[in-house]
Formats: C-alpha cells, sequence, structure tokens
C-alpha cells in the first residue's frame, strides 16, 4: 500500500508540477474513453485532477482503465504535464496540468450507484440522499458546506477563546427539568424505574457555571427536543452556548455582534456591518408582523386604523370601533403584476395566519380603483399623502385583531418579497429583537407561560409590580435575526432566589416543584451567585444561512429525515427483549405495520 500512498492531493498541482512523477489518491469523478485515450477526473475532498491514459500506455493499464467504474477509489502513479494550449480549463484549480497515468491501482470498487455523485447537489429524492448520506456528502455542495461548518465552528473557538472564554462541556445526561419542550429520556438500568435527561440546551449548568466564578463561559452544544417533526426541525441540533457574568444586555449584543463579525470575516470574508439594528418586539409586530423580520428588503407595514374609524366601509370601522387593528402594506408598483386571481393566492396566505380576508385596491393617476376603492374614493390625498401610496401601487390590508391583523399581512409582506423578487441573496441583514413580554397567555392551560425561558429577569421597573399584570411585563431578553431567521435567544439572568420565586408563582410552579425540578440551582443562588446572562446563536441555523440553503439538513452530516427518522441506520429501531429487560421496561405501546 505504501508505494500508493498519495503525494499530492486533488486539487494542488498546477504548471510549476510540470514533469514531476506524483501519486494521486481519490475517486474516479467522471470517466471519457475517446478511441482509447481515457480520461479519468480523480476528485478528492482538495480538488479534481485531469488523469490520462493515452495510447502509449500499456495494454495492463489500458483494460484497468476500461475497467474503472464512477466513484471507485483508485491510486493513480504518473507524470505531470501542462495541458495542451487548447485543453487548459480556467474554471479548474488545476485546469493547466493534466497527469499521465503509468499506473492504477485499484484501492477499492464501487457498487452501482443510487445516484451520480454531483459536483454541486445531489439530484434525487431526500430519502435516497439520507440513506445513502455517506455518497450524498461526497457531493460537491454537501462537501463545500461541511467545510464552512468546520470552518465557522473554529472560527468561533478562535474568537472566544482570545474573549477569554473557556470552553467547558457539560453533562448529556441530566435530570429531566421543564424548559420549554418535551424531554428525551434515557432510562437508568441501576437506578431501575428513574430516567436522565437529554438536555434541550445546558442552560442550568451554565449558570451554575456562573456561580463557580468561571465569567465567560462558551460550548459548541448538542441540545436535544422532542418535538413533533414539523417544519425544519431536527430531534437535535447544535448551539454556540455563551453566558457571562457582570454584564448587561449591552455587553452581550457587544460580544455576539462582533463574534458574527469575525466568523463572517473569516470564513467569507465579509465585513458585516455593526452594531446591528435593534427593533421591540412590538414594532418589529407593527412594522414587519413578524419577530423574525427578513429586513433585506424594506416594505414596511403602516397602521390604517385611525382611518378606519371614519371610513364608509363597514369592516374596516366596525374593526377599528371594536378595539381591532387595520394594517395597510403599500407595494411599489405592483398594481398591474397583481390580477385578481394573484391577489386571491395571496389572501390564502393572510388567512394561514387565522386572516378572514384581504381587502385591496389599486392606485392609479385617477384615485384608488378596484377591490375596495369605492368606499375611498375621496381619502386619494390622504393615501398619497400620509400613505405613501403612488400610482402603479396596490394596497392590500387585513381587518382583525392586532395579532392577526399584523402576522397574517406580514405573512404576505414575506411572501411579496420571494415574488417580486426583492431580496438580495448575497445579503445578510441582521437585527436584535428585545423589549419581549416576559410572560405569554397559554389560551390552553389558562395559565401565563415563559415567554423565553423561567430564568430570564423582568426589567427593572416591572419587578416591584409584575404580579399585578404579568402580561406587561418586559423582560430583558433578546433575540438575534437574520434573513427572517432566529438565529439566537438569550436574556439577562435571574440571580436572586427570591424573584426566581416570584416567576415560579407566576407561571403556576408550586414551591415543591420548584424545589423538585431546579433545587439544585435555587440553593447554588443562595452561595454567592453573580449577576450573569448569556445567548445562544444556533450553529445549524448559522451555517445554513451562510450556505444560501433553506434546510438545515443541508449542513448537518447525518440529519434525521421529517419524521425523526434516519433511512440510512434504521433509527429509531426496536431494541432486544433482554435490553428492555436490563432496563426494567415492559413496552405498553409499539408503532405497528413496520
Ligand atoms: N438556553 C437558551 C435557549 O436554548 C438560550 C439562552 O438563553 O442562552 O434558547
Amino acid at each position: 500500500m505504501d508505494s500508493y500512498q498519495r503525494t499530492h492531493s486533488c486539487g494542488e498541482l498546477n504548471a510549476a508540477f510540470a514533469g514531476r512523477q506524483v501519486i494521486l489518491n481519490g475517486w474516479v469523478f467522471k470517466l471519457r474513453n475517446h478511441g482509447g485515450v481515457f480520461f479519468v477526473n480523480l476528485r478528492d475532498r482538495y480538488g479534481i485532477t485531469q488523469v490520462i491514459i493515452d495510447e502509449k500506455a500499456s495494454p495492463e493499464l489500458q483494460s484497468t482503465a476500461a475497467g474503472l467504474k464512477f466513484e471507485s477509489c483508485i491510486a493513480v502513479c504518473g507524470t505531470v504535464r501542462n495541458r495542451p494550449a487548447d485543453m487548459v480549463n480556467p474554471q479548474m484549480t488545476t485546469g493547466d496540468i493534466e497527469v499521465v497515468a503509468d499506473r492504477i491501482v485499484l484501492l477499492n470498487g464501487c457498487a452501482t450507484l443510487p445516484f451520480m455523485i454531483d459536483e454541486s447537489e445531489t439530484q434525487a429524492k431526500e430519502d435516497l440522499r439520507l440513506r445513502y448520506r455517506f455518497l450524498d456528502l461526497r457531493s460537491g455542495g454537501m462537501q463545500k458546506r461541511i467545510a464552512l461548518r468546520h470552518q465557522v465552528t473554529f472560527a468561533v473557538r478562535e474568537f472566544l477563546n482570545g474573549e477569554g472564554f473557556y470552553e467547558i462541556e457539560t453533562p448529556t445526561f441530566i435530570k429531566s427539568t421543564p424548559e420549554g419542550a418535551r424531554d428525551f429520556l434515557v432510562p437508568s438500568r441501576i437506578h431501575k424505574g428513574k430516567f436522565y435527561a437529554l438536555p434541550q440546551s445546558p442552560q442550568l449548568y451554565k449558570q451554575l457555571l456562573m456561580v463557580s466564578g468561571f465569567d465567560k463561559y462558551f460550548q459548541i452544544a448538542r441540545c436535544y427536543r422532542d418535538e413533533d417533526a414539523r417544519g425544519d426541525r431536527q430531534p437535535e441540533f447544535t448551539q454556540i452556548d455563551m453566558e457571562m457574568s457582570f454584564v448587561s444586555a449591552e455587553d452581550i449584543y457587544a460580544m455576539t455582534e462582533r463574534m458574527m463579525q469575525h466568523v463572517f470575516r473569516k470564513t467569507m470574508n465579509i465585513d458585516l456591518p455593526i452594531p446591528f439594528p435593534r427593533i421591540a418586539y412590538a414594532d418589529a409586530m407593527n412594522l414587519y408582523g413578524s419577530d423574525k423580520p427578513e429586513l433585506r428588503f424594506d416594505m414596511k407595514m403602516q397602521d390604517f386604523t385611525e382611518s378606519a374609524r371614519g371610513c364608509s366601509f363597514s369592516v374596516f370601522r366596525t374593526t377599528a370601533e371594536e378595539g381591532g387593528t387595520v394594517k395597510l402594506l403599500v407595494v411599489p408598483g405592483a398594481a398591474e403584476a397583481y390580477s385578481r386571481k394573484k391577489i386571491t393566492e395571496l389572501e390564502e396566505t393572510a388567512k394561514i395566519y387565522g386572516a378572514k380576508g384581504l381587502a385591496w385596491m389599486k392606485m392609479t393617476e385617477a384615485g384608488p380603483e378596484g377591490g375596495v376603492s369605492k368606499f375611498f374614493e375621496s381619502e386619494a390625498a390622504a393615501l398619497a399623502g400620509q400613505y405613501g401610496a403612488k400610482p402603479g401601487d396596490l394596497l392590500l390590508f387585513v381587518a382583525d385583531s392586532h395579532k392577526v391583523a399584523c402576522t397574517a399581512l406580514g405573512a404576505v409582506r414575506s411572501r411579496l418579497g420571494k415574488e417580486l423578487n426583492l431580496i438580495d441573496p448575497t445579503r445578510f441583514a441582521f437585527c436584535w429583537i428585545n423589549d419581549f413580554p416576559l410572560f405569554e397567555w397559554n389560551e390552553e392551560e389558562n395559565k401565563w407561560d415563559p415567554a423565553h425561558h423561567m430564568f430570564t429577569m423582568p426589567k427593572e421597573k416591572y419587578l416591584a409590580t409584575m404580579e399585578q399584570n404579568p402580561g406587561e411585563v418586559i423582560g430583558d431578553l433578546y433575540d438575534l435575526v437574520c434573513n427572517g431567521y432566529e438565529l439566537a435567544s438569550g436574556s439577562i439572568r435571574i440571580h436572586d432566589p427570591e424573584i426566581q420565586k416570584r416567576i415560579f408563582d407566576i407561571v403556576g410552579f408550586s414551591a415543591e416543584q420548584a424545589e423538585e425540578k431546579f433545587g439544585f440551582l435555587l440553593k447554588a443562588f443562595r452561595f454567592g451567585a453573580p449577576p450573569h446572562g448569556g445567548i445562544a446563536p444556533g450553529l445549524d441555523r448559522l451555517v445554513m444561512i451562510m450556505s444560501g440553503v433553506d434546510s438545515i439538513k443541508d449542513v448537518i452530516a447525518f440529519p434525521k429525515n421529517n419524521v425523526m427518522a434516519s433511512p440510512m441506520d434504521e433509527s429509531p429501531s426496536v431494541v432486544d427483549e433482554s435490553q428492555l429487560r436490563d432496563l426494567g421496561l415492559i413496552l405498553a405501546e409499539k408503532e405497528t405495520g413496520q
């Protein structure tokens, strides 16, 4: 084997190597036979090199070349030579040269491929890609993204180390503590009937590390949440988990911004402008109808409620009079492109978010036309002046409760951003969303829930009276948003056991429950816990956004599919009776039809 060991990679050779004897190892990517002259594109992680087996090759070598199959793993011994001028390929790093083979050794053949390995993306259904993930990962796109993920992770470590953070691992077998989602449980064999939980995040441990005085902590942490399969979710995902002592939210904003700047500069050579804009939650809802606004295009929503109050269109008028909201979106220049049919499609989007309808009109030189315009004929001046509607603009309205009007029209805004190509795909538009409510009302259970988690500090001015109206309490918490995705959440934490108890009370956690679930944290807080706060940017999301793809599966080496299974290794799987017996478990229910 030694004599076939590579001397160079497949991405390394150029004209400076002409005349050199080399050995390359890699995979057969492309194969061409031009009347007895064979061209093999040999690929490894570093690139592709053209190998040529010409007429002068021995019959043995010729027949090896003729028998090569795609994706076989081979060693090529040969001489580098400059390509003839008309064969130079400026697209390839190795495009000036080729390697004239004098020996090819088959290191391992390749079975029939389920799909071709592509220079960019595998052209196959997701299930097949995941079944053969080890092959899918050979595609150019996956190789690039996994490489970027590594570089991002490395840049994060480099930055945080430079800032004096310690990387500290926290356990993956922990006590089951409520943190918003459902826990994955691991039965204990030694303590029958007891379970460990896999952490939904290292939240409590990072806070304990602050109590221990470590001051600045981070961890590239795997988090586990047993949620229903919906959207782009994975049961396990990775966070850049951070916590700092003696800080305010300002310090966390600044540290996170500089970290993002470092990561983008190091991995993509992009200079992110900082500080990132900040938008209060209420403004984000009012202007964009979302707490994760897409800021790569402007087109803000406007409030039409006051104008609706006196108008002759009864739907608007009653909504305004009954305390609801009428939201308006002026879509510049879209009047012509949006036929009645296309507006109905937009309405479908609004309805998904609970709107009863989407009212519209078009602005012309002669005033508003179409849709609900007949009620607003005399309002042309106000529409133009106050709301900035110009001839050729499409005006869209949702009248409903404040929440529905904002989110439904916000969803229409997002859709229009894509349909009208308003989004520059090369941009990264970051922002902070802050001033979130600390609690949200849980309609089903008729109680207050923590909007983020239970360890978030209320803003100081609400401290004295927060029990009186929990719905009004604003928390010291913040989200980092980029290109319409929530990239991170964080907060300043409660470090005072008394305040913590009051929060537990408001969310309906009895003293006994709190003691049972979080006793260790409350105890630790009694031993000189420092004020502290943190944040946890999602690594998968970050790399996904940076790569310009829209699924985190495309940046995770071995993800689960949409039903939380892995077609490759067939997990989850049944286990032996004896394994269950060891754990003291008897199954009450099994998935059928398998
Ligand atoms: N543990 C939190 C989360 O997973 C992040 C944080 O507050 O630092 O959302």
